[in-house]
C-alpha cells in the first residue's frame, strides 16, 4: 500500500471544494446527494465544511462487483427519500472512472426534474473514461490504479482508513 493523499491533504482540499460549491449557491441551498457506500465519509466531511444549510440525502448505486472488476451495469439499489423537483442538486461520488456510473445517475436524476444538477467527486481517473463525463467539482485527479481508504473499499475492507492509499496486491493495511 502506498499513501496517495494524507489526511491533512484531504482535509484541505475538501474544504476548498466545499467553498467552491457554497459560492455556486449563495441564496438557495442545494440538496446534497451522497452516493453510498464509497462517498459516505467524503459527503460527511464536505457538508461539514460548507456554510450553506444544505439538505442531505443518499442513493446507492452498484456497478462494480464485490471486488475490483466492473460489471458495466449500473443499478440504483437505494432511492432518495426527498423530492428534487425544481431543486438544485449536487451529487457527491467517490470516484469518476469509466463514467458509466455517473452517466447513469445523471440520466436517472434528470428524470426527477431538478432545477440544476452538478457533480462533485473525490477522485477523477480521467484517463480511464469509457463514456465522456465532466464533473464540475473534483478534489484530486489520479492515474490508473486501485485506491482504498476514506470510504473506499476493496471487498468491503479499508473503508475506515483516514487517508487514501493505492492498493498494491492484496496486502493488509493498518487502519489509522
Ligand atoms: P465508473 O462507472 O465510473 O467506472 O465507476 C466508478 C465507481 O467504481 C466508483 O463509484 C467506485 O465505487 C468504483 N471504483 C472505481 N475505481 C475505484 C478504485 O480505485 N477504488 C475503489 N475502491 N473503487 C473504485
Ligand atoms: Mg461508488
Amino acid at each position: 500500500m502506498k499513501v496517495l493523499f494524507s489526511e491533512e491533504q484531504i482535509r484541505k482540499r475538501v474544504e476548498e471544494v466545499a467553498q467552491e460549491i457554497d459560492s455556486v449557491f449563495p441564496h438557495e441551498p442545494p440538496i446534497i446527494v451522497g452516493v453510498l457506500n464509497g462517498a459516505f465519509i467524503f459527503t460527511a466531511d464536505l457538508v461539514r465544511s460548507m456554510r450553506s444549510f444544505v439538505e442531505i440525502d443518499f442513493i446507492r448505486a452498484s456497478s462494480y462487483g464485490y471486488f475490483a472488476e466492473t460489471s458495466g451495469k449500473v443499478k440504483i439499489t437505494k432511492d432518495m427519500e426527498k423530492s428534487v423537483l425544481g431543486r438544485d442538486v449536487v451529487v457527491v461520488e467517490d470516484i469518476l472512472d469509466s463514467g458509466i456510473t455517473l452517466n447513469f445517475i445523471k440520466g436517472w436524476l434528470q428524470k426527477k426534474q431538478p432545477r440544476s444538477l452538478r457533480f462533485c467527486v473525490l477522485l477523477d481517473k480521467k484517463a480511464l473514461r469509457k463514456e465522456p463525463f465532466v464533473a464540475e467539482h473534483v478534489c484530486f485527479s489520479i492515474d490508473d490504479g486501485f485506491v482504498v481508504g476514506y470510504g473506499l473499499d476493496y471487498g468491503e475492507r479499508y473503508r475506515n482508513l483516514s487517508n487514501i492509499q493505492l492498493l498494491v496486491g492484496e496486502e493488509n493495511a493498518k487502519c489509522s
